[in-house]
């Protein structure tokens, strides 16, 4: 797969990341998570973080400004010269139409957006127990997926794991009630274009894998 620009757009814990990181693994296109770079801003202490911060805590969205901004720097880096997959942007109609503005300037083309259904009451459970290699990122559930050897990654051998500030029960119902104001009116948006498809996020990371990979190749 080459030169493909894709939006995968689903709610917080739908497996998004999980699957772009998955796609950029196999085809060497980049993962470009606005959640992750905003993330590592507000780690990293910088002005955007420092705005940023409380506005993530409450499960609610980060300006549309900002994270247009951050997009519009990122796609001109060398390495989205072979596409890129948006994970978590656009989030609202305002940014769906900026970045449809940015691919005009660049010459780009939307291949394809692809909605990762999965309904409210397995997001929380899927959220509220996950957790991360704090060294390396690999991704671990508390029920679903546990490190092979307790309290050690099974990809780095680190035993520092580390949860996200807003993975916890009442700020993930925020966050799913922000998507659905928010995010679900880019369905109607995209599909009025004819780019919209829909995948099964319910099923397992493979089966998941396996569907969008069938819906990339049509
Ligand atoms: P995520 O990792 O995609 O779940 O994003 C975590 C948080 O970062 C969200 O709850 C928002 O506060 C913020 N965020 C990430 N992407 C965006 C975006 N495209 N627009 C606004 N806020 C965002």
């Amino acid at each position: 797969m080459k030169n493909v620009r894709i939006i995968l757009i689903g709610p917080p814990g739908g497996g998004k990341g999980t699957q772009a990181k998955l796609l950029q693994d196999k085809y060497g296109i980049v993962q470009l998570s606005t959640g992750d770079i905003l993330r590592a801003a507000v780690k990293a202490g910088t002005a955007v973080g420092l705005e940023a911060k409380a506005v993530m805590e409450i499960g609610q969205l980060v300006s549309d400004d900002i994270v247009i901004r951050i997009i519009a720097d990122r796609i001109k880096e060398s390495d989205c010269l072979n596409g890129f997959i948006l994970d978590g942007f656009p989030r609202t109609v305002a940014q769906a139409e900026a970045l449809d503005d940015l691919l005009t300037v660049q010459k780009l083309i939307l291949n394809r957006v692809i909605e990762v259904h999965v309904p409210d009451e397995i997001l929380i459970q899927r959220i509220t127990g996950r957790f991360a290699c704090a060294l390396c990122g690999v991704g671990y559930h508390d029920v679903f997926q546990r490190p092979r050897r307790e309290g050690t990654c099974d990809s780095c051998g680190s035993s520092e794991f580390i949860r996200r500030k807003d993975d916890n029960k009442e700020t993930v119902q925020l966050r799913l009630q922000t998507y659905r104001a928010q995010t679900t009116p880019l369905f109607p948006y995209y599909e009025g274009r004819g780019l919209l498809q829909v995948i099964d996020g319910t099923m397992s990371v493979k089966n998941v894998a396996q569907q969008l990979e069938k819906v990339l190749a049509t």
